[in-house]
């Protein structure tokens, strides 16, 4: 059973008698998911059918081959997973409210369950779908260790505010599921769906970025990567981590966007290792703290990814400094081509195409380098989102947009003495990188 509190009914009409249908899209994975396991205890419950289903979304913004081929291997394994279990999984291919509501009317369903997920197209289609059927369509947080909506009722200035609130409720989550028990036979189903392996081929998925083929997909390469964190990087993350030539930070993010691993399972695995408290510490504040609270800004923030998501404090700061002189001008294609004329910010860039992924101390700098060196910091978060929802295989993602609105626009940070075009935004120079690190090996190596 999972807890109550991780529901939310998205309207407020019964359950009725038909199968139950899951909508699967942010949580993919089937092992200590809520969702799923919530959706498996209802058609138990009720003795129906219980049907998967995802809609793959080839024209969803920013995505490319780089994110659809990791999201799609990651689905042939849910696929295996659940067929293990005798639950059926159907792939759609389209606008997925549409899709969706299309689907659940064909089932003749008496219930769909969906992920919870705060960005505002993906509440659009919720609410599209919430608004078209006539049966209870539930959400369930099975992306936060504590439920997004139950952490906070508003948004919060900043980790201060959220950390006492959630440690609060900690306690009552942390804690695993049972592995989901087969359902007793295999049910059939009319639908047929799409094919996942020939969805790595549709043409009309944006191929223009390279696929990246070193960084394997799916829940059992999620556990690999854990397992490699707690054993040789977990002891050093609270000294080491924000060294970009080192590499003690885990490599989860696109796990965890994808869903392909659950963030309560990482964080107890965490607290059972017995490794040094202090590193453990630090990274429970990222990966539960940090990353909730970007959750919690995209919810109750419509404006998470442009200039009236920053604070007022920034937002005046901006007026005042909107005409400052800056030494710099780039476009989108010199950023893109990592064509400026600091070596260590085209490094960074650079690491970030080849490789999908950026060192999480470069990710300030190169942010904070962008609203320096463009007209406006409206220009300045436009670059950065293309650039990083384009690039990252953890993009697109409230995490992202989180972080690029506190590189940019002061959001969950404070003010700092004021200084040309960043005001009172906290500012970061290469000489600040010197200091901390060997600048020019990470320019040797990327
Ligand atoms: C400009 C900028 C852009 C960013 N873009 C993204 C993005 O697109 N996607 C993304 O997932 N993260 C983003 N981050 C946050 C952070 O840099 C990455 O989550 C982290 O570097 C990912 O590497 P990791 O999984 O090895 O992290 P670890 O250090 O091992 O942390 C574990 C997990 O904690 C969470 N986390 C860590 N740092 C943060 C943080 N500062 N804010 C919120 N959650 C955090 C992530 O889920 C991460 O996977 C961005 C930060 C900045 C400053």
């Amino acid at each position: 059973m999972i807890q109550n509190e991780r529901l939310f009914q998205l309207n407020n009409l019964p359950v009725k008698k038909g199968p139950v249908v899951y909508w699967m899209s942010r949580d993919q994975r089937v092992e200590n998911n809520e969702a799923l396991i919530y959706a498996l205890d209802m058609a138990r419950q009720s003795q129906q059918t219980l049907v998967v289903v995802f809609c793959v979304d080839t024209s969803y913004p920013g995505a490319n081959i780089r994110h659809f081929s990791f999201m799609l291997l990651g689905l042939i394994e849910v696929e295996t997973l659940l067929n293990e279990k005798h639950i059926p999984l159907v792939v759609l291919k389209g606008n997925p409210p549409q899709k969706i509501v299309d689907f659940v009317r064909e089932m003749n369903a008496g219930h769909l369950v969906c992920d919870f997920d705060p960005l505002r197209i993906k509440q659009k289609w919720l609410y599209h779908v919430a608004k078209s059927l006539r049966i209870a369509v539930t959400e369930v947080d099975a992306h936060n260790v504590v439920p997004c909506r139950l952490a906070s009722a508003k948004v919060e200035y900043g980790a201060y505010t959220l950390r006492p609130k959630i440690n609060r409720l900690l306690p009552s989550f942390l804690q695993e599921y049972e592995v989901i028990e087969p359902l007793p036979k295999h049910q059939r189903i009319q639908i047929t769906g799409e094919s996942l392996e020939k969805l790595l081929y549709d043409p009309d998925i944006d191929h223009s970025v390279a696929e990246i083929k070193d960084v394997k997909a799916g829940t059992i390469a999620a556990y690999f990567v854990l397992q490699d964190f707690i054993e040789h990087k977990l002891d050093f993350y609270s000294t080491k981590r924000n060294d970009p030539n080192e590499d003690f930070q885990s490599g989860l993010s696109p796990y965890l966007h994808f869903g392909q691993i659950s963030a309560a399972e990482v964080a107890i695995d965490v607290i059972r290792s017995g490794k040094n408290a202090a590193s453990v510490a630090a990274f429970l504040e990222e990966l539960i703290v940090r990353k909730e609270l970007s959750d919690n800004f995209c919810l109750y923030n419509s404006d998470y990814d442009n200039i009236k998501g920053f604070p007022v404090w920034a937002q005046e700061n901006f007026r005042k400094h909107r005409s400052d002189k800056r030494e710099y001008l780039y476009s989108l294609k010199e950023f893109e081509t990592a064509n400026t004329h600091d070596e260590l910010w085209n490094a960074a860039q650079r690491q970030m195409v080849k490789t999908a992924k950026m060192h999480g101390y470069m990710r300030m700098y190169w942010a904070k380098k962008i609203l320096e060196w463009t007209a406006s910091p409206e220009e300045a978060m436009r670059a950065a989102i293309c650039l990083n929802d384009k690039y990252m295989l953890d993009g697109r993602d409230p995490n992202g947009y989180a972080g690029i609105a506190w590189s940019i626009g002061g959001v969950h940070d404070r003010a700092w003495t004021s200084r040309p075009v960043f005001g009172k935004v906290r500012y970061m120079n290469y000489n600040g990188c010197k200091r901390k690190f060997d600048v020019a090996k990470y320019i040797a190596r990327n």
